[in-house]
C-alpha cells in the first residue's frame, strides 16, 4: 500500500478571508474586523474617529480604516 504524504488540512488556510478586509499595513497580517455590535464579519466604517480604528491583533498596532480594503496606521 502507498504512503501519501500530504496534508489537506492546512491547504485552506489563509485563504478563506474576505479580500475586502485587507491586511495590517504594520505586519501584512490578515485583517478579520467584525461589527462590535453583532460580532458578524463586518469592515468598519470610513472617516468615523474611533469608529474607524482597529487594534491589529497580529502586532497590537493601532490602524484605521480608509475603505476598498485599505488600512492605514493611525498615530495621534
Ligand atoms: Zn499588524
Amino acid at each position: 500500500m502507498p504512503v501519501l504524504d500530504q496534508s489537506p488540512d492546512i491547504a485552506d488556510i489563509g485563504t478563506t478571508l474576505p479580500p475586502i478586509f485587507g491586511r495590517c499595513p504594520i505586519c501584512s497580517k490578515h485583517l478579520s474586523p467584525r461589527d462590535r455590535y453583532t460580532g458578524k464579519p463586518k469592515a468598519p466604517p470610513i472617516g468615523q474617529g474611533a469608529l474607524s480604528r482597529a487594534k491589529c491583533d497580529g502586532c497590537g498596532g493601532i490602524i484605521e480604516y480608509v475603505g476598498s480594503g485599505n488600512w492605514r496606521e493611525f498615530s495621534g
